[in-house]
């Protein structure tokens, strides 16, 4: 309905902020949290085990990470038709910055730079030694789980190994969320896609945005609770609809 609109705002943009969650990764074949088909939606005891407390605490919470770190979907994962538009748009010089809560990367992987890309709940590519803050790949971590370690400690300081990402109980990185604001509060125009703007603060961006003065925009097939706020919502399939909005 709005298309055409949406579209002219976007041609006369000079910074397109982008906020994306897990809906987007959706049609890559990795499930979302809270949608319908959603990890946490069939089973609600999987929010527990990504848990900080329960993880640090409890070897065998550790080894059933480790086992379903081992058949992440994001392993076998491309990028899709709303990862690429958005790498296109970059293309365009319309990218100002691309903050996502998504863990899996496919963003880089479509073509963004990584210097755009705000990752603010980290990535699963990496791990991270929870007691010396060592980074590695998490592939070489994976080959040693697959060798027969079932709790591979930090090869540093003998420390707990966990993905680099932020789980449930752990503090958000102040600095990664102050430059997403600033991002926000530079926009023209603000475009949330595939997240249910449930999980803050990242979703207080959107009201950052507004009240900055830029143009809303909504893609999720689920209602938010910025709706009301926005300037166009669409109720749609991100892989359809986002590169018909984004249309040169
Ligand atoms: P969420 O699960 O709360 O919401 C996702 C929203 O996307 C839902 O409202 C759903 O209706 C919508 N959606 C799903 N597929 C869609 C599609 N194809 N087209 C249009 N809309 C679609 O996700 P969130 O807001 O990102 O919060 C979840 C948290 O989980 C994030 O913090 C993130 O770190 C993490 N997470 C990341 C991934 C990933 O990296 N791909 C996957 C699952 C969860």
């Amino acid at each position: 309905m709005h298309t055409d609109e949406v579209r002219s705002w976007v041609d006369q943009a000079e910074r397109v902020v982008v906020l994306t969650g897990a809906g987007i990764s959706t049609e890559s074949g990795i499930p979302d949290f809270r949608g319908p088909q959603g990890v946490w939606t069939k089973n609600p005891q999987a929010e527990k085990l990504s848990n900080i407390h329960y993880y640090m605490a409890d070897a065998d919470v550790r080894k059933a990470a480790w086992k379903s770190r081992l058949e992440h979907p994001a392993w076998n994962a491309k990028p899709n038709a709303g990862h690429l538009a958005l790498a296109a748009l970059e293309q365009r010089g319309k990218l100002h910055a691309l903050i996502t809560q998504n863990i899996d990367e496919l963003h880089q992987m479509a073509g963004n730079s990584p210097e755009r890309v705000i990752e603010v709940h980290g990535t699963v590519r990496k791990v991270i030694c929870m007691a010396c803050g060592m980074t590695a790949p998490m592939q070489k971590a994976l080959d040693r789980v697959r060798a027969g370690e079932e709790d591979p400690p930090c090869r540093d300081c003998g420390g707990i190994l966990k993905s680099a990402t932020i789980s449930f109980g752990q503090q958000l990185v102040p600095e990664v969320i102050a430059r997403a604001m600033r991002a926000a509060m530079a926009a023209d125009v603000f475009l949330a896609i595939g997240t249910s703007l449930q999980v803050y603060p990242i979703a207080g961006a959107v009201e950052v945005a507004k009240a900055a003065g830029a143009r809303i925009v909504i893609l999720n097939a689920e209602p938010t609770p910025f709706d009301e706020t926005a300037d166009a919502v669409f109720r749609e399939s991100i892989g359809t609809t986002l590169p018909v909005l984004l249309q040169n």
